[in-house]
């Protein structure tokens, strides 16, 4: 089955996305690497957003939520981890490895604040991977590095643990009741780079360096050029024109990922014009058949 379109993120940009398309009638994917937005619900008090006054963000959060599913937008809390543009169409992977076709995507996925590593980029898919799933065979009885963000990715730690012979976690992140299996060695340290030669093999930390033949960095949301190859960026946003239209065709953004300001109101907008942008998209294609 193939969606009219498939949105990336669930915050107040991809669901804005999501219920101007379905208002549209459109058949959509919605994905979250969290139901939630953090950046929506952790925010003390909002009092720029139109409408409602002093509104807790955990409130707003819920609100977001209770109208999307009103409608009947479902989230799927799953973290894509490559988008392809095959031509006519985009084909999204998901954490858990599953393949899915948009003939439309919109990226809504928030800014990513952490920088990526020394030697991320020239190591990805040579030793460095985003999707524990996607890649734990490569890796069978090897030793592999996990470098979290969140507790979420604890479960897949121990899914690496069942693979690789040996597992290093480390948690960049406050670590409450760890799911972790005891067999999982915790390196509480900042890493800095990632070293090898035409394969990654060590990884440098602020104390120490570990050797290992595999490195899995878990955060909420992967950086848009390893997301979507091809994409054109200005500076760490993807770069769009007014309609939130991106240099790949039928692929747009919305939201902090489209630029500053960060703000709520100015991402919901930015949802609804690159909504609305990729029903014209589709209506073109339409009338072309
Ligand atoms: C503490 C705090 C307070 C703030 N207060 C205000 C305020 O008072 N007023 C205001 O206007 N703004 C405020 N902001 C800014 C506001 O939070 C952001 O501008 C807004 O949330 C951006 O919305 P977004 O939809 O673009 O991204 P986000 O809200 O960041 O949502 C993106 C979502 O996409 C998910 N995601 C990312 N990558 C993937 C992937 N690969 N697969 C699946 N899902 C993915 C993320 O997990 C996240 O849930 C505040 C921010 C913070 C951190």
């Amino acid at each position: 089955m193939r969606y009219d379109v498939a949105i990336i993120g669930s915050g107040p940009a991809g669901l804005e996305a999501a219920i101007t398309l379905k208002i549209r009638n459109k058949n959509i994917i919605l994905f979250g690497s969290s139901i939630k937005s953090e950046k929506v619900e952790k925010a003390h008090e909002i009092n720029n957003y139109l409408g409602l006054t002093a509104i807790p963000g955990s409130e707003l959060a819920e609100k977001f939520l209770e109208h999307a599913k009103s409608l009947g937008i479902e989230i799927k809390q799953e973290r894509i981890t490559n988008v392809y543009a095959m031509g006519n169409y985009y084909s999204l992977q998901t954490s858990s490895n599953e393949m899915v076709e948009a003939t439309s995507v919109i990226v809504a996925s928030g800014v990513n604040f952490g920088k990526t590593l020394e030697g991320e980029d020239k190591y990805l898919g040579r030793g460095v991977s985003y999707c524990a799933t996607c890649d734990a065979a490569l890796y069978k009885d090897k030793v592999v590095t996990v470098i979290s963000t969140n507790s979420k990715e604890e479960e897949e730690a121990n899914f690496l643990s069942e693979v690789a012979s040996k597992v290093y976690y480390i948690p960049l992140y406050k670590m409450t009741d760890s799911k972790l299996l005891p067999s999982i060695e915790i390196i509480e340290d900042q890493p800095l780079e990632i070293s090898g030669g035409l394969k990654a093999n060590k990884l440098i930390l602020k104390n120490k360096e570990l050797d290992c033949d595999g490195i899995f960095i878990l955060r909420e949301s992967v950086p848009p050029a390893s997301l979507i190859p091809g994409i054109e960026m200005d500076g760490s946003h993807i770069k769009v024109d007014i309609n939130m239209k991106t240099n790949l065709k039928g692929c747009f953004a919305a939201g902090d990922i489209a630029g500053k300001p960060y703000q709520y109101i100015k991402s919901a907008g930015q949802g609804n014009i690159a909504a609305l942008s990729a029903v014209d998209y589709l209506n073109e294609i339409k009338n072309k058949q």
